[in-house]
């Protein structure tokens, strides 16, 4: 275990000792992460769920999404046995957590059994948390949940193996995008360092993670690029439920399109509207630090970090960017 506490006391002492002792009370412990989970939402909580069940508890880790499917790109993350659908989730759990999400309706179908929970403890770094759960573990000096998941694991008195650190990992370059974002700390740094050390392929998952793409995608990216526009320091553009259907795309294939779309220098703010299955539009918003694209997203009913945050909205695209405009010119 590392002596030191790289998160510089942003949890305190009591929260990880009543965590602690929580966890060893249990028999059974029930586990979720956002919805529709990238790296660090689903990363931390089946980091979590291998150490668990090593000290023999026994583990249920899902997500609430109404389409429950593992996004393709994290399919290489190993213990996708841990997981099951939302609606094998013990209704009452005696101990649930939560990892990377930033109130219960981020939680989506699970919010109903979060709310019912005996003991809830919450894993979170969004400055925007709300707190909710019985118990804390939040920091928003954490580049990501996983610095959390791994400080946890280690109170435990568990160590990492090559499984554990390749989920960890996962959490920690996503929400780092690799270590360039402003959050990369030499805490970062250091966790990559003993992760690296149990013998994880960094390439491999880097190649999993933003290397590799259906075909289909090329094209729906070339089409969200072919609409692309440019207004006043914001820079934005759609991906329709049509665009991808043509070439059976997953939702989840468009993580990578705002990393894109921010690039143009012009823009201090870029924004990707995303259609779902269901015809909602999950939108994600970055900033390159002057504007905390959080407050616009939190106005709009999401939430986030000052430079990378998102909302869901019900509304057409265009009333949507309305909408999103004037806030804007608000903060
Ligand atoms: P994304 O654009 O999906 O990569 O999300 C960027 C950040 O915005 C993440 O840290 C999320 O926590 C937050 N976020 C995205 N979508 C939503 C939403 N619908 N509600 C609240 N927060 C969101
Ligand atoms: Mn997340
Ligand atoms: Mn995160």
């Amino acid at each position: 275990m590392t002596g030191q506490d790289p998160l510089g006391g942003g949890v305190p002492e009591a929260a990880w000792e009543r965590a602690v002792e929580l966890i060893s009370r249990a028999d059974e412990i029930a586990l979720a992460c956002h919805v529709s989970p990238d790296g660090d939402a689903l990363g931390s909580m089946l980091a979590t769920g291998f150490v668990l069940r090593s000290l023999g508890k026994r583990v249920v880790a899902s997500f609430g999404d109404r389409r429950f499917a593992v996004p393709r790109l994290l399919g290489f993350l190993p213990g996708q046995d841990m997981l099951s659908p939302p609606q094998d989730f013990p209704a009452a759990p005696e101990l649930m957590i939560t990892f990377d999400s930033a109130s219960s309706d981020r939680l989506g179908l699970l919010g109903a059994n979060a709310a019912a929970a005996r003991e809830l403890i919450v894993v979170d770094h969004h400055p925007s948390c709300s707190g909710f759960g019985t118990l804390g573990l939040i920091s928003p000096k954490a580049a990501a949940t996983a610095m959390l998941a791994e400080q946890l694991i280690y109170r435990l008195g568990g160590t990492l193996d090559r499984d554990i650190a390749t989920c960890l990992y996962a959490g920690l370059v996503t929400d780092t995008g690799s270590f360039r974002h402003s959050s990369t700390s030499p805490a970062a740094h250091e966790m990559a360092a003993r992760l690296v050390a149990t013998g994880l392929r960094t390439d491999e998952i880097a190649r999993e993670l933003w290397d590799r793409s259906p075909f289909g995608y090329l094209k729906v990216l070339a089409a969200a690029l072919d609409r692309v526009k440019l207004e006043d320091g914001l820079v934005w553009t759609y991906v329709t439920r049509v665009d991808r259907a043509a070439y059976g795309l997953p939702y989840s294939e468009l993580e990578g399109v705002i990393d894109i779309v921010r690039r143009a220098d012009e823009a201090e703010v870029a924004v990707v509207c995303k259609e779902d299955d269901d015809g909602a539009w999950q939108v994600s918003t970055r900033s390159k630090g002057a504007v905390d694209v959080a407050a616009v997203c939190a106005a709009m009913g999401g939430g986030g970090h000052h430079r990378a945050a998102g909302f869901t909205s019900h509304d057409g695209v265009e009333e949507t960017m309305a909408r999103f405009r004037e806030l804007l010119r608000k903060v």
